[in-house]
């Protein structure tokens, strides 16, 4: 929905926002938030990755309008292009696909090795500024994430500022990891093909591993290395910590 009139800070409508959804289940603060003002118009961002179909499945229920933004980082493996393909058109979705600057990754990363130099140089070029250009023009965007992901997400709100004037919706997060396999199962949905062959998080090839019984889904991203978020973007041509990380 458009924004009717200029509206506070994303700090403030954020706050309001979670004030007034606070008792909500998932699906009613989707519901609501396609539809508040306070919100303004948004889109959805998924990486078809293993647990995306339960928001894109809630997502089609409610409104199959709203468009769907699939970051192609051009280094994900071929079963999520697939997966990707075959689920939007399961559910009816409008996906669009979003990719970096071929400029900027011939110059910065003619070999596609970057990933092992300088992998927040890679993350900040092939997903942070693709998906900031596909905001923009966007209100808001609905994201996966969960608080029993923890680390930056622990204490995850539904709403929360993304800069001074957009905002995240997280329908998802007081969804445990039971809920999310009890939705795939009640609803039947496909799952990405990855996750029975030991993957329970997918991202790019290079940077996920499979997940051994009883570790933390996200331990095969970027294993080895500090790195957990991809919350990094260039500023005057510089990387900078954006201190919120993106959820792919
Ligand atoms: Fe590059 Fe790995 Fe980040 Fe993908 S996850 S953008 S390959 S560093």
């Amino acid at each position: 929905m458009p924004l009717e009139a200029p509206l506070a800070s994303a700090t403030e409508r954020a706050a309001e926002l979670n004030t007034r959804y606070r008792n909500h289940s998932a699906v009613d603060v989707l519901r609501h938030a396609l539809s508040d003002p306070q919100v303004g118009r948004a889109a959805l961002v998924s990486s078809f990755g293993a647990e995306s179909v339960v928001l894109l499945h809630l997502l089609s229920t409610l409104d199959r309008t709203v468009p769907v933004i699939f970051l192609d980082t051009e280094m994900l493996f071929a079963e999520t292009k697939t997966y990707q393909k075959e689920l939007a058109e399961h559910l009816g979705l409008d996906v669009r696909v979003a990719g970096p600057d071929r400029a900027k990754l011939m110059e910065h990363d003619p070999d596609a090795l970057l990933h092992r130099r300088d992998p927040d140089a890679c993350c900040a070029m092939r997903k942070s500024e693709p998906l900031e250009h596909a905001l923009s023009g966007f209100d808001a965007w609905v994201t996966g994430r969960k608080r029993v992901q923890g680390g930056a997400r622990a204490n995850l709100e539904f709403f929360e500022a993304d800069g001074k004037d957009r905002i995240k919706i997280n329908p998802l997060a007081h969804f445990s990891l039971e809920d999310i396999q009890d939705y795939i199962t009640n609803n039947r949905l496909p799952r990405h093909p990855l996750v029975a062959r030991g993957f329970a998080s997918v991202g790019c090839a290079p940077c996920t591993t499979k997940t051994k019984p009883g570790e933390d889904p996200r331990a095969g991203r970027w294993r080895g290395q500090d790195k957990t978020e991809c919350g990094i973007h260039f500023e005057n041509g510089k990387l900078v910590r954006t201190g919120v990380e993106t959820i792919l």
